[in-house]
């Protein structure tokens, strides 16, 4: 376990905002979690798990907790049954999968972040959700390790019954065999659809906000001319009106002020409440 100070989190973000946690403890072997616990309870502080990074807007202001950050990684394929460490990245673990013939979440190629992070927010793409082949995982509920299966998790848009405290430590998945050419070109479709509709490659966080019922957030913002409205250096995608791109040094509040133009214009134009996506840790 290594526990550090001063460490600035928008290194660890996509959209590269994000201030100095107190502690930032790096959590080398599942078994320190407890001790890691610990050490927070003793500070009298509150704690965040930290994936991937790819769907948060963190404060830019220092914040009073501790971030947990999960480094160690395995990955274990037996036929169609795939057992992996929570901070395994998901783009990697797509790549080893083509290689397998396992089919079941090439829909989610290029989605960034890691495999814990993609089951906390039940991440989807192209009509499939991880929630869809999740077996079972193991969490770390600050007092034991335990395991939950199909029968103990529910899964739906962008959430799960999953409490927010719990750690992920291991996620277990049912895939099925597929060819790898097939595989392939899938992932292909999906790339080339998300180059021609998304901000690929920019600093975003994914989607702002969810989509709510039968309509497309994106289409909502669109309709009330936001399409490259700017805040400091923060802008609506011209490309897609869901996601918001830090072209510089955006602030989190340049990105909170676009976020509630976008909500305000929607709600005055259409009558619907936009629904933030992105998880917002804020300092205070
Ligand atoms: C370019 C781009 C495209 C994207 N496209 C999509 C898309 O098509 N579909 C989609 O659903 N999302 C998309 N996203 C959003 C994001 O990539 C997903 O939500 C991703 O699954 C988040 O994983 P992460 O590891 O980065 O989690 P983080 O952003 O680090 O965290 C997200 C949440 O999960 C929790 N968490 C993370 N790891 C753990 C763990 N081990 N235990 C407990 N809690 C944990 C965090 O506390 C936080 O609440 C996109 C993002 C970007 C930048």
């Amino acid at each position: 376990m290594k526990i550090k100070q001063e460490i600035k989190l928008s290194r660890y973000t996509t959209i590269k905002v994000g201030g100095r946690a107190r502690y930032f403890i790096e959590i080398e072997l599942k078994e320190e979690l407890k001790k890691a616990l610990d050490f927070i309870k003793e500070k009298g502080l509150s704690y965040f798990v930290m994936g991937g990074g790819s769907n948060l807007l963190i404060d830019d202001k220092d914040l009073n907790i501790a971030i947990i950050k999960l480094t160690y990684a395995f990955l274990n394929i037996e036929g169609t049954r795939v057992r992996v460490s929570s901070s395994f990245k998901l783009p990697r673990l797509i790549n080893v999968l083509i290689k397998e013939g396992l089919s079941g979440i090439e829909e989610l190629a290029e989605i960034p972040g890691e495999i814990g992070g993609a089951v906390m927010m039940n991440a989807g793409s192209f009509g499939k959700e991880i929630g869809e082949v999740v077996s079972e995982i193991e969490i770390f509920d600050g007092r034991r390790f335990r395991r939950l299966g199909t029968r103990d998790l529910v899964f739906s848009y962008r959430n799960t019954n999953i409490k927010r405290d719990w750690i992920i430590t291991e996620v277990n998945l049912r895939l099925a065999k597929g060819s790898t050419s097939r595989i392939m070109q899938k992932i292909q479709e999906v790339k080339e659809q998300r180059r021609r509709t998304q901000p690929v490659g920019q600093r975003t966080f994914g989607s702002v906000f969810k989509n709510p019922d039968a309509n497309s957030a994106g289409y909502l913002i669109e309709r009330c001319n936001l399409k490259g409205y700017q805040i400091g250096d923060a802008k609506i995608s011209e490309k897609h009106a869901n996601f918001i791109v830090n072209t510089n040094r955006a602030t989190f509040l340049d990105i909170i002020s676009l976020m509630n133009t976008a909500k305000s214009a929607v709600y005055k134009r259409f009558g619907i409440k936009l629904e933030p996506e992105v998880i917002i840790l804020r300092s205070d």
